[in-house]
């Protein structure tokens, strides 16, 4: 350790501090409560190669912290040394800052943790026939020997804070500390998927987790009801990657939700990507609530700067905004193809929701539960949302909607939103209630667009768009439980259709069936149009399927959707137009109800947004 230097004018008054207090200062932005330490040792044996971390804490870390791994081991010499201020064997000039591979650097966190804890560290090296004991306290080493102990290292830190009173007397209650304990023990154990860790708490084995994939992972630590709680991500360009899983907009928390980022195998914090995602859900969620995310983002290393805090992290990137625009439209994007293709769970096989879409009948609750009092353009505007709002429907007033303002509105957003990258383009948005209240006034826009009125906002539905998400869903229906009736005809059109077409049809022809399309082919490319769809115009077949054929081709190939929903969706592509202009409230009622019966309601499995609100209030204003 650094002497003490003395100087010889008794006038200056500067002077070095001891090592032993240096480091304890230092440990004072590095080890701010046992959790610290926990983080700080744990990254240190997976900085080691270890493949088996063990965890064992007494009293939420106030009398021992222990890991223990089989990670490469420290020489006699290293063994001593690792306690030194800025010994490191992980950099050795400043430029390797900017290659980093490993989760520490700065060669403090050991040094620190000595300098305010009794630490017992026994390791060795694979290769050595005897291990090493040190034996530290407060900075002074006390014994430095040889030992028998296995391949690894183990260090025991005990009775943390024994000579910092102030920091013992600021330690919360052991359920809080341990919270922070497995709060650091989840964040490196998650992003190491496959290393075995083990945590025990006070001899009771808490978690124990098997070397898995990162879902396997996911769900090990935060229980098996995550299995189907998630959806993936995955996105990739020259320059960044993105993977991980996403949670399904209905498992948003109001709490504290289950948020993980990444980069390059470092759990970060950082409050503009964090945004960047939950923005990319803003419109499918209600106000105040946030979703789950597992989010692994790798950048050349050159590209962030990890170290700017102790802790390591807070980290700086090169050009926030890429990565901000380029994650806002993954998670986009990622949320649109869950909602047209729910992914089979890979790892478990377990089926998606919109798998089960809900058995027949007048209504069907949602199962979306979102807020209506929640304004999308008040949220382009302002990133920062205010609280949800419970729903009272109001009787509709007779005000008549400012198209003007209306539309400068609408336009204004979209200027806003233009400024996202491309692959952002597909819009959401809310749902006003899950049981929506019937309304008593209605307006119609270019025979398309209809207006209500809902509490003081103003709902505009593009209702060719909703006659999609609504058809959509009740082809699944069909295709699973409830075929369509088929109105037989009694002179069948022929249609006829070229090479891989033809093939498609034939292949697809029992699920056309459930469909309501009877069609069987005759000879060559030649099918005979036995059925249609009861009560549907059966005018143009030819041109119907052939334009469902090209979709369904396209779709399997951009979305590798599986064949039903595929179909589904095709189909409803092609009669979502045939959505006739709403005259009678009646009608008006019976769309709305319908609609918010889908599991989806807000967007077309296509991803294009349903409807939008406006809050009155804003119309008005100038
Ligand atoms: P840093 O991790 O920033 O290098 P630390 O104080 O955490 O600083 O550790 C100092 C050094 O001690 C490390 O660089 C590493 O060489 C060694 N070391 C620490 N923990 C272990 C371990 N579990 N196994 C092997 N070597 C270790
Ligand atoms: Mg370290």
């Amino acid at each position: 350790m650094r002497s003490n230097f003395k100087t010889d004018k008794m006038e200056d008054i500067i002077h070095l501090l001891p090592d032993a207090v240096a480091n304890q200062i230092a440990a004072g932005e590095v080890v701010q409560r046992p959790a610290s330490a926990v983080k700080e040792l744990l990254e240190n044996a997976i900085d080691a190669g270890a493949t088996t971390v063990q965890l064992v804490v007494k009293d939420a870390g106030r009398t021992l912290i222990q890991v223990i791994d089989d990670g490469k081991g420290m020489s006699f010499n290293d063994a001593r040394l690792c306690f030194e201020r800025h010994a490191t064997s992980k950099i050795r000039k400043a430029d390797d800052l900017f290659s980093l591979q490993t989760k520490g650097f700065r060669g403090e966190a050991l040094a620190s943790i000595a300098a305010i804890a009794h630490v017992e560290l026994k390791t060795k090296r694979a290769e050595d026939e005897t291990g090493t004991l040190v034996l530290i306290e407060g900075s002074e080493i006390k014994e430095h020997s040889l030992t028998t102990t296995a391949d690894g290292t183990s260090i025991a830190v005990k009775n943390l804070f024994f000579n910092v009173p102030a920091r013992r007397n600021f330690l919360k209650s052991d359920n809080t500390e341990f919270g922070c304990i497995e709060e650091e023990f989840t964040r490196v154990a998650l992003i190491h998927p496959d290393v075995a860790f083990t945590l025990y708490h006070n001899g009771k084995l808490t978690y124990q987790l098997k070397p898995g994939n990162f879902k396997q992972r996911i769900v090990g630590i935060f229980g098996s009801h995550f299995n189907d709680k998630l959806f993936p991500i995955e996105q990739e360009t020259t320059f960044i990657k993105i993977s991980g899983f996403l949670g399904k907009p209905e498992c948003a928390k109001k709490k504290k939700a289950e948020q993980y980022m990444f980069i390059n195998h470092r759990f970060i914090k950082h409050n503009s990507l964090h945004f960047s995602v939950e923005s990319a859900y803003d419109q499918v969620l209600p106000d105040g609530t946030h979703p789950p995310y597992f989010l692994c983002i790798e950048v050349d290393p050159a590209t962030i700067d990890v170290n700017i805090s102790p802790t390591k992290i807070d980290i700086k990137l090169q050009d926030d905004r890429v990565v901000y625009g380029f994650l806002h439209a993954a998670v986009k994007k990622a949320i649109g193809e869950f909602s047209l293709v729910p992914q089979l769970d890979f790892d478990y096989n377990t089926e998606l929701d919109l798998d089960n879409v809900p058995q027949g009948g007048p209504v069907r609750v949602p199962k979306l539960t979102l807020d209506p009092t929640y304004n999308p353009f008040k949220s382009f505007a302002n990133p920062s949302r205010g609280g949800g709002g419970s729903y009272h429907p109001q009787r509709p007033t007779t005000a008549a909607p400012d198209w003007d303002n209306f539309l400068k509105e609408i336009h204004n957003t979209e200027l806003v939103s233009e400024e996202l990258p491309e692959q952002s383009v597909m819009q959401f948005d809310e749902s006003p209630a899950t049981n929506i209240q019937e309304v008593d006034a209605f307006q119609m826009f270019q025979k398309r667009y209809l207006v209500v009125k809902l509490e003081e906002k103003m709902y505009v539905f593009d209702t060719v768009r909703a006659n999609e998400r609504i058809i959509y869903e009740s082809y699944l229906q069909a295709l699973k439980e409830e075929p369509v009736v088929v109105q037989q005809s009694l002179f069948p059109e022929t249609i006829t259709l070229k090479g891989s077409k033809a093939e498609l049809l034939s292949e697809i022809k029992d699920d056309l069936l459930k469909l309501g399309y009877d069609i069987e082919p005759i000879s060559g490319g030649n099918f005979a149009v036995n059925g249609t769809p009861h009560n549907e115009d059966a005018s143009d077949v030819q041109t119907l399927v052939e334009n469902l054929l090209d979709d369904y081709q396209s779709n399997m190939m951009s979305y590798r959707a599986e064949r039903e929903k595929n179909l589904a969706l095709s189909l409803a592509r092609q009669k979502k137009s045939v959505m006739k202009p709403l005259t009678a409230l009646p009608e008006v009622n019976n769309f709305l109800q319908q609609l918010f019966s889908c599991l989806m309601p807000s967007i077309t499995p296509s991803g294009a947004k349903v409807f939008e609100v406006v809050e009155l209030e804003s119309l008005f204003r100038q």
